[in-house]
């Protein structure tokens, strides 16, 4: 009998207990060259959209930017809306994103997402550039990136990966099937980039390697070949999204769950009750 999505849904933990290997530094422990926590800078104004059911709240920072506050609203709602059609609907009910401007700086520089910071489910930093563009936004993979990392909680150290290569398969897949990047390109990166993921011939497996290509490019080559297993067994009717969107529309863990080694096994749990 085929299998139904929610027992693809459990697949994904036996197929992480297959995967033999370690990471990079949890986001949840690291802040790194800060002084204290990204989430108390202050804030200079204040604006609160609603995306597929969820409230997001945009705070600025103090510091200038080239384009305007709307532009960057519009660039938090693009993700959000993209994320939110990947995963079926918004992973959380809040988020809050607070945009850093970077003084003498161009384009989205970094972004970091948080689970549970003051009342809020998920928390997102970004630091932008002040000289950033339009086109900047336009091009930019970071705030998908951050947003979808909301639908998983964080992991042990030693799983890092999984975080990570999710956000990494996932991001330019939601863009594309939100209409703001075309197959071509998710294609043409993934084709370019996933070999960056292959293991070197003393690496021990994922929980192993610490590298940042294995961290992203790793995890993003074994989300790869989950989705295709999952395909191939379901005549291609069914992907990992399916598996993903179960998890979501179950109200199973996302990143306001916290960091656990165990939270994958437990995300799961509720499902075997209800399959
Ligand atoms: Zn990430």
């Amino acid at each position: 009998m085929k299998p139904g999505r929610l027992e693809y849904a459990l697949l994904l933990p036996m197929l992480l207990g297959s995967v033999t290997a370690a990471s990079a530094s949890g986001r949840m422990t690291q802040f790194p060259g800060l002084h204290r926590a990204p989430w108390s800078s202050s804030v200079t104004s204040t604006q609160v959209i609603h995306v597929s059911g969820a409230e997001i709240q945009i705070d600025f920072a103090h510091g200038d930017l080239d384009i305007s506050h709307n532009d960057i609203v519009q660039w938090v709602k693009t993700a959000a809306n993209a994320v939110s059609l990947f995963y079926g609907k918004s992973p959380v009910a809040r988020v809050r994103v607070l945009v850093l401007p970077i003084a003498d700086e161009a384009g989205v520089l970094t972004g970091t997402t948080w689970g549970n910071v003051d009342g809020f489910p998920a928390f997102t930093r970004m630091r932008v550039g002040q000289h950033t563009t339009e086109q900047d936004l336009a091009n930019d993979w970071t705030m998908t990136h951050e947003l979808v990392h909301m639908a998983l909680p964080s992991l042990s150290q030693n799983h890092h990966w999984l975080e990570e290569g999710l956000a990494t398969y996932i991001e330019p897949i939601a863009r594309s099937q939100a209409g703001t990047l075309s197959p071509e390109k998710v294609w043409g990166e993934l084709l370019r980039n996933m070999p960056k993921g292959e293991p070197g011939a003393t690496d021990q497996g994922l929980n192993q390697a610490h590298s940042w290509a294995s961290t992203y490019w790793g995890g993003a080559l074994f989300c790869l070949v989950a989705d295709v297993s999952i395909r191939e067994q379901t005549q291609n009717s069914e992907g990992l999204q399916d598996a993903l969107r179960a998890i979501v529309a179950a109200g199973g863990p996302s990143i306001r769950s916290g960091p656990s080694p165990e939270c994958l096994p437990r995300a799961i749990r509720p499902l075997e009750h209800r399959s």
